[in-house]
């Protein structure tokens, strides 16, 4: 098979005008904090700019300035409210370009994700909610539903503006303010937010943005004066979370980790479900709470299909994210990659076969290779743990039974999906499957209209569609 040469095609990083330093935004102001830390480009490890660190004090004046702000943004007609939002949405499209440079810088996605996916779903969402705000009494949620008051917000670095807008959008649609927190690897892309509340005009306190790490996310969640908590990350850190929230009157969200089950039966079209397979789980560098990281495919077709997709992924092109032709961009951070690689090892040492196409990575940054893993039994860690990285494990079975035990052989409940000719088949597992979300002939497609949650230790609550707002509203 010949491959085609591309030549670089680097989107401009001069789109971006990224400042030296970033302070917290606050009561609609940026002030400074008493500390600060570095982001980096994990493509190049690189200093971006130097962030604030909020402390107890700061994340108090947030909260206090969402507290005031409460009062009168509640008071909004919900058609007021949604003009703001409808605003915001338009300013995100207009600095669209602007916004997918900086989060592939920051984050280390392919511009062509980010650009075609991240931010046409972020705008979206805003659109979506607005619509939603002066029609909260037909949520199905009662003659008159409330909104809740000042929401803390703890989001992560895998789709940093996608998850501030599945965060932000519901929360002010339905009359809260809130403070959100930003992954410590990815704080760029809520902070240029802020400047865009303050292009819209966004009365000042109904969005704060407080940067930091664990510590600061846990002051948020813990402070006093906050009426819902809504969080998304790991699910080590939401048990600690849904501790220290409990007994509180707090209302809570978590969305957490994933292990998806990738279905395909003997009657499944092999080149769909191989482009699914792959955007299941190298889509995003694998950086995907509902990637679908376990394949199980039927025992007959296993061959042809594995060649197959051995095939295409010879085809993914690794490395730089600005480039308009990458598909594989860089590991979000040393930390992660570090546990990509440790569990890859133990998949290894446990009797998996690895597989990596021929790919050459770059020198400098956090790259790890497309890699598959066959023979994978469901005792190996790496059918049960989440690597959160290109690592797909492959599983077989033989009948629709024995695939949907397995899929369901996990504490996880987030996503799955289904590859066969029969719908009947489809609808057939879909309802046995204990998932969140089940796709079927297609993987990793995302609306606003649509709820998305997990089930187990993946979480509970739903965010997006109408579903999304009984999170922030009484
Ligand atoms: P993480 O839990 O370490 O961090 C998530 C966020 O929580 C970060 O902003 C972090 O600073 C903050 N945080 C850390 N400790 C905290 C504490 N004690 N109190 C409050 N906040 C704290 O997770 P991560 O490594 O950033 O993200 C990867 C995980 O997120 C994966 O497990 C993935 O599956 C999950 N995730 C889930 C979804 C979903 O919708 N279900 C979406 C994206 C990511």
């Amino acid at each position: 098979m010949s491959l085609f040469e591309y030549a670089p095609a680097p989107e401009s990083r001069s789109i971006v005008d990224i400042a030296p330093s970033y302070g917290l935004f606050i009561d609609g102001e940026f002030g400074e904090a008493k500390d600060t830390f570095k982001t980096i480009n994990p493509a190049d490890e690189q200093v971006l700019s130097e962030v604030a660190l909020a402390g107890p004090e700061d994340v108090d004046r947030a909260v206090a300035a969402a507290r005031r702000a409460f009062e009168s943004w509640s008071a909004l007609p919900g058609s007021e409210r949604a003009k703001y939002l409808f605003r915001i949405a338009r300013i995100l499209q207009e600095r669209s370009r602007e916004l997918a440079v900086l989060e592939s810088l920051d984050n280390g996605k392919p511009i062509k994700e980010s650009r075609d996916v991240d931010l046409p779903l972020v705008a979206a969402h805003f659109f979506y909610y607005a619509g939603w705000a002066d029609k909260l009494k037909y949520a199905g949620l009662g003659p008159d539903p409330r909104p809740l008051g000042v929401a803390g917000q703890v989001i992560p670095w895998n789709f940093p503006l996608l998850m501030l807008a599945w965060k932000i959008a519901p929360a002010l649609a339905a009359g809260n303010t809130v403070v959100l927190k930003p992954a410590e690897t990815t704080p760029l892309s809520a902070l240029f937010f802020a400047d865009i509340c303050r292009q819209a005009e966004l009365p000042p306190g109904v969005v704060n943005i407080v940067t930091g790490a664990g510590d600061t996310g846990r002051y948020l969640v813990e402070h006093p004066d906050v009426n819902k908590v809504a969080f998304t990350g790991s699910t080590e850190v939401g048990r600690q979370i849904a501790r220290s929230v409990a007994g509180t009157g707090k209302k809570l969200t978590l969305e957490l980790g994933g292990k998806a089950a990738n279905i395909v039966f003997d009657d499944a079209p092999i080149d769909q479900a191989v482009e699914g397979i792959v955007n299941g789980i190298f889509f995003n560098q694998g950086h995907v709470c509902c990637a679908g990281s376990r394949l199980l495919v039927q025992e007959s077709i296993a061959t042809e299909l594995l060649d197959s997709l051995k095939r295409r992924m010879a085809t993914l092109r690794v490395g730089d994210p600005l480039d308009k032709n990458t598909d594989v961009g860089a590991i979000n951070s040393a930390a992660q990659l570090a546990r990509i690689t440790e569990l890859s090892e133990i998949g290894a040492s446990e009797g998996a076969e690895r597989w990596s196409p021929p790919c050459e990575l770059p020198a400098r940054g956090f790259w790890f290779a497309p890699t598959i893993f066959t023979g994978v039994t469901q005792a190996h860690r790496i059918a049960r743990e989440e690597i959160f990285g290109p690592v797909l494990s492959v599983l077989t079975f033989r009948t629709p039974a024995e695939a949907i035990e397995k899929a369901n052989n996990t504490p996880y409940g987030l996503s799955a999906g289904i590859w066969s000719e029969k719908g009947s088949r489809i609808l057939a597992v879909a309802d046995k499957l204990r998932a969140g979300v089940v796709w079927a002939n297609t993987f990793n497609k995302f609306d606003p209209t649509s709820p998305f949650g997990g089930y187990k230790e993946s979480g509970y609550g739903r965010e997006g569609g109408r579903h999304g707002l009984e999170a922030y509203l009484a």
